[in-house]
Order: C-alpha cells, then structure tokens, then sequence
C-alpha cells in the first residue's frame, strides 16, 4: 500500500481477534473509533483519496477476519456519538453502534413491543440491520421504518422504509456506514413485556452453545428449511478441521477453541456444505462474513 496520511489517532496493526466473538484471524493495517461524524466523515474522505479499503466493523458475532488481517482501514462506531438511544412516542432512533442487548432493554422498560424477541442475539444494531438480524420470531427488518447512512463519499442520507428490502439474513443496505435506524414499535406493557423477553432468553439461551465467546452461526436457513435440521439430517453435527467444530450439542453453531484459524473455519464450512449438497441438493451458504 502506498504511504497514506491517516491523522495520529488512527492506530496501526492492530490485531482483530480480540473484536471478533471467534477470536480469530490476523490485524488491520489501520483501525479507528472516531468520536462523531464528522470525524468518520474525514477518515472516509483520505482513505478514498489514499485508494484505501475500508470496512465497517459492529460487535464482531457474525465476522470471520482472515489469518493474514484486513489491509485497509478498519472502523468501529464504539464512541458515545454513535450509541444514542432516543424515543419519540412510539419510535425509537438508534445509533448504529448501539448494543442490540441495550436497545432490547431500553425499548422494554420504555413499554414499546416490537425487538424484544431479539433479546440473547449478540451484536449492534448496525450490524443486525445489515444482516438483517432476527429469530423464528422475526427479524429486525420488520420493524425498520428508516436508516440514515454515511455514503464512501461521506454523504449522508436518509433512507426510508419503502426504499430499504429486507429478506431472510439479508438486507439492501450497501451504504458504507448504517449511522441511526428508526424503528416503529407498538405500546405495550413494560412488566408483560419483561416476562415475555425473560421467556426468549431462556430459551435463546438453551439453544446457544454455554461458552458462546467463541462460537458463530455457521449457515443461513435456505428458503423454508432450517439449517440445523438439514445438518442434523446429514450427520455433520461435531464434524472437526483442526480446534474448529460444528458443534455437535447446538446445531448449526460453530465453536472455536485454542489453536483454531480463520482458514480452518473456512475448510470446516466447505466440507460441511459439499457434504450437505451431495446428501440432500441443498446449497448452503455461510452465516458469516469474511474479511
Ligand atoms: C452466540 C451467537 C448467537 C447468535 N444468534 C443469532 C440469532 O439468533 N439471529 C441472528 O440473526 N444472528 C445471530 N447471530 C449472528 C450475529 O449475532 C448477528 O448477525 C449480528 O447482528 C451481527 O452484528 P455485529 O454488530 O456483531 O456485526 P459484525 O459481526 O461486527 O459485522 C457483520 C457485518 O455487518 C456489518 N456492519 C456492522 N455494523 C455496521 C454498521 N454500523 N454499518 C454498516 N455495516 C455494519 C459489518 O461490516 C459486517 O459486514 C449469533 C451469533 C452468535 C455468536
């Protein structure tokens, strides 16, 4: 990479294991938490000038960064700025760094019905609308009425309901930064609606594998099927490449343990998928993005 001018609090080669749920993979050339906009709005402006890469990174439960890092600019919405949780009547704006877990609990106490089944899924709330996140209950696209994002250039916009499409772990929203998501919830009462998200804790809980610090969702459900059921129907559960398993007690999660590799995740979904296609015709395709 040529030499860029990245300003001093931009920090370099820094290890991303440490950000990711899989504690796997190598470092970022650059890595950065910018305080508020406008200072994500000058690191997009010289990175593009310097032709640098760049990708946006929520609470790292859905992401698998390759051995060999990310040669590019890293950022993270982890300052005050981008965690802002606010509530107009029965609306809720919330930054895109916001923790789901939070947003779930404040939308809760304030007796607003709509995110609660979201409860025990990890992450933010960037990162859940751009996978658009979400349990057999439902997703976190039903409930979107808009996102203000942050274009490669720096521009925002705002982009409403009827603009944005939401599918099974997909979204449209190829803007570089999901800034605030608004989201239109129903009043509700706040003590039924804690009884309600203590219920899907439990029960998210149980289906998760017990140290879930090192695990990921390894495959998306393919149209009307599940997941765990085509892998439990092919015998794959507790498949091993190296210290990385498919779990054989909670389907459909991988879990990493010491000495694993990024590469070794890819190898153990390969095997899977090729095996599960054979058996069954059914093209499986990963859970998680890679860097
Ligand atoms: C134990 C466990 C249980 C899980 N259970 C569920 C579940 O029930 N349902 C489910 O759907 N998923 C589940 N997941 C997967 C994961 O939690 C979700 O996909 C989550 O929404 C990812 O959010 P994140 O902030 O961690 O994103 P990351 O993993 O950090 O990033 C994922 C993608 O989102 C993008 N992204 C993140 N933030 C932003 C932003 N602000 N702007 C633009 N792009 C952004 C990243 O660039 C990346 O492409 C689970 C994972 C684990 C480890």
């Amino acid at each position: 990479m040529a030499q860029v001018s990245f300003p001093s609090w931009v920090r370099e080669h820094v290890p991303l294991a440490p950000f990711t749920w899989l504690h796997l993979g190598g470092p970022a050339r650059y890595f950065c938490e910018p305080a508020d906009e406008s200072q994500l709005q000058q690191l997009l402006s010289q990175a593009a000038a310097d032709s640098v890469a760049v990708r946006i990174l929520g609470g790292g439960s859905n992401l698998l960064v390759r051995d060999f890092g990310f040669d590019g600019l890293v950022i993270q919405l982890s300052s005050p700025a981008f965690a802002k949780i606010r509530f107009e009547n029965s609306t809720v704006h919330c930054g895109g760094g916001v923790r789901l877990s939070h947003l779930v609990t404040a939308c809760v106490a304030q007796g607003l019905a709509g995110v609660e089944h979201l409860v025990g899924v990890p992450g933010t709330v960037g990162g859940a609308l751009h996978g658009n996140s979400g349990t057999d209950e439902g997703d976190i696209g039903h409930v979107v009425r808009s996102a203000r994002l942050m274009r490669r250039d720096g521009q925002i916009v705002t982009v409403d309901a009827e603009g944005l499409t939401f599918s099974h772990r997909r979204s449209s929203l190829d803007e570089l930064v999901i800034l605030e998501a608004s989201l239109g919830l129903a009043v509700d009462d706040s003590a039924r609606l804690t009884k309600r998200e203590q219920t899907l804790w439990i029960v998210k809980r149980s289906k998760q594998p017990n140290a879930p610090v090192r695990s990921a969702v390894a495959f998306i459900d393919p149209d009307g099927g599940s997941a765990a059921a085509l892998l439990q129907q092919c015998s794959v559960l507790g498949l091993i490449e190296g210290a990385v398993q498919l779990s054989a007690s909670h389907p459909n999660y991988l879990v990493a343990s010491e000495g694993a590799t990024a590469e070794q995740v890819l190898a153990l979904l390969d095997r899977t998928r090729a095996i599960v296609q054979e058996r069954t015709g059914v093209v499986l395709q990963s859970h998680l993005v890679v860097w």
